[in-house]
């Protein structure tokens, strides 16, 4: 999927920039018009007709986890941490203005279900 996406972008003229992440969003009468990125140079603004945010979740910031899931990691879910991934993307869409919400992380329900499935098997092993 990422081949055909990356080759359609190539056909529409769509300029990719690595190693650039995205450090804040610019409003504009209740727009977003620009995006302030940061590469190996410096920062630099780019202009956009549209900004969709795409920068995956927060399981990389224990942090991030506490202040709005909010749970505490390595004691109340032990998820695996995707590098890179710790909820700036949010934090701009919130600091722009989107509608703050508190996380619910599905690996805190899936550490709550191992815990009770446990007890249980723990339970009726003692009774029989
Ligand atoms: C081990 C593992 C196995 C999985 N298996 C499955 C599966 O079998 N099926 C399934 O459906 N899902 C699976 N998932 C979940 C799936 O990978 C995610 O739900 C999905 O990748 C999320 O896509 P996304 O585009 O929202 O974010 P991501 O794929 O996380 O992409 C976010 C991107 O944004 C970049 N980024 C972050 N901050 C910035 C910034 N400030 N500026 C610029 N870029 C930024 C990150 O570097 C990253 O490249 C799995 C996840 C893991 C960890």
């Amino acid at each position: 999927m990422i081949k055909a996406m990356t080759e359609r972008a190539d056909e529409l003229g769509v300029e990719i920039l690595l190693e650039t992440p995205v450090k804040s969003l610019i409003k504009e009468d209740g727009e977003i018009i620009d995006v302030v990125a940061n590469d190996k140079e410096g920062d630099l603004e780019v202009y956009a007709g549209a900004v969709i945010i795409s920068t995956g979740g927060f399981g990389d910031s224990p942090e991030f986890i506490k202040k709005h899931a909010p749970y505490e990691w390595g004691k109340d879910i032990f998820s695996y941490r995707i590098p890179g991934l710790t909820g700036d993307g949010i934090q701009m869409a919130w600091d722009a203005g989107a509608a703050y919400v508190i996380l619910i992380m599905y690996s805190y329900m899936y550490t709550r279900f191992l815990k009770y499935l446990f007890f249980f098997i723990n339970f009726f092993h003692k009774l029989y």
